[in-house]
């Protein structure tokens, strides 16, 4: 896999030359492959929206250097290819529906960059049945639920023929249905169309489906691997107030309690195949 997106030595620093200066990133190095599935976990205020935000030039560097398929971030001539490029999608749904009507909606990106109507309507046709909601195409977005709503946001940028979904905490404000939606969704999209995925999030579940984790700390890359090997770390994730996945939670007290079990154990259906091979 060829690499997608480069972050080289970058710093962020709001409000820099004023009196409240804040440093939200300090001298992040990372590179992120094309096709690859990454989640980003951290507590609140460890940098991982200001990192994101960075991906689609939202933000640029205040110092150091992002690139995304090879464009500097800060060229301003390139921002218009970024976008379209990386597509974000945000925590709340309500935030990001503009039209009346979902077909409408998800045709609004690609009728600004002046695409013939008539693959307009193609491509709305095919991102709303690649999120499993073409049943959904004239129906008001505010009766979707929240779920929906987020496949339709997913549907949108689909429909800019993204290469990459940056995803802030996009099942924050879902119930666990809808949680379980949007995240079949992307892993879907991830398997089948090799979009490269990179989600920020505060369910561990979500970030065991990942291929790496990365975990911010205070403006740094703390921790980085896949979820296995991050995860594994269970008094280091919890020391820096993160949870781990339920499975892994309850195999190290398992093997505390002196049932032998895998070192790498990650998923409910894996601690369930250990303790009981015939099950
Ligand atoms: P996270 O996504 O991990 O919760 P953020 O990237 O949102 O963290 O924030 C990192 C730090 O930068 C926090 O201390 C936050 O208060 C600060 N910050 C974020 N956005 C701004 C802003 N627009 N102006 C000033 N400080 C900000």
């Amino acid at each position: 896999m060829g690499e997608f997106i480069r972050v080289e030595h970058l710093s962020h620093v709001f409000h820099a030359g004023e009196k409240d200066v804040h440093r939200a990133l300090s001298d992040v190095s990372l590179s992120i492959a094309e096709g690859e599935f990454l989640a980003i976990l951290g507590t609140n205020g460890s940098g991982k929206s200001t990192l994101a935000r960075h991906f689609n030039a939202l933000l640029m560097p205040t110092e150091g250097k992002c690139t995304v398929a090879g464009l500097d971030t800060r060229e301003t001539q390139e921002l218009w290819r970024i976008r379209e490029l990386v597509s974000m999608v945000f925590q709340n749904p309500d935030n990001q529906i503009i039209a009346a009507v979902v077909e409408d909606d998800v045709a609004f990106g690609p009728e600004n960059l002046g695409i013939e109507p008539q693959e307009i309507r193609a491509r709305v046709r095919e991102a709303l049945a690649a999120v499993g909601m073409e049943r959904y195409r004239t129906a008001a977005p505010h009766l979707l639920s929240g779920g929906q709503k987020q496949r339709v946001a997913i549907a949108g940028a689909l429909a800019m023929k993204t290469r990459c979904l940056v995803l802030d905490e996009p099942t924050a404000m879902l119930d666990p249905l809808g949680r379980k939606e949007v995240l079949e969704t992307v892993q879907r999209l991830h398997r089948e169309k090799g979009i490269t995925v990179i989600c920020i999030t505060h369910f561990m579940e979500e970030a065991a489906a990942a291929d790496r984790v990365i975990l911010m700390e205070e403006g740094r890359i703390a921790a980085e691997g896949s979820p296995r090997e991050v995860f594994q770390d269970v008094g280091g994730m919890k020391a820096r107030g993160l949870a781990v996945p339920l499975a892994v939670e309850l195999a190290a007290l398992l093997r505390e309690a002196g049932v032998s079990l895998p070192a790498d154990l990650l998923t409910d259906k894996e601690l369930v195949k250990a303790l009981c091979p015939s099950c």
